[in-house]
């Protein structure tokens, strides 16, 4: 059986993040790298604080139009730094919009549902008392 129950421990970090004020090299507005995000880039290994505000990342993101929920990740496949649309689940495969595109189609690495179908029934245990 895998225990596919264990989850990360999120319960006490092994450091401890308090909200920081950084300053936009953009627009210049200071902005809260929250202790989330902190613990996020710090999850991640990412080594540069973030440097600009909400407001000019959306902008170079997506052009000002919509605010998209994108993250920041490594690639899977080459490494290279790439946004997602949504939030990788720890432990799949994130890949970047080349190494998207070589792919065939997507491939799961395992079966989300074992096929119980398949599996004969077993019998009901007769039991003698
Ligand atoms: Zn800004
Ligand atoms: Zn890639």
């Amino acid at each position: 059986m895998a225990d596919f129950k264990k989850l990360p421990f999120f319960g006490k970090p092994a450091m401890e993040f308090t909200d920081r004020i950084l300053k936009c090299i953009d627009c210049g507005a200071e902005f809260v790298f929250t202790a989330g995000e902190q613990l996020f880039f710090y999850d991640k290994q990412f080594k540069n604080d973030p440097k600009h505000c909400k407001q000019c990342k959306a902008k170079r993101s997506s052009g000002g139009a919509r605010v998209r929920p994108e993250t920041r990740t490594a690639c899977s496949a080459c490494g290279a730094e790439t946004t997602v649309p949504f939030k990788p689940t720890q432990g799949r495969p994130v890949l970047c919009r080349s190494c998207f595109q070589k792919q065939p189609k997507p491939q799961p690495a395992f079966p989300s549902k074992p096929a119980e179908d398949a599996r004969p029934e077993p019998e009901t245990p007769t039991e003698q008392n």
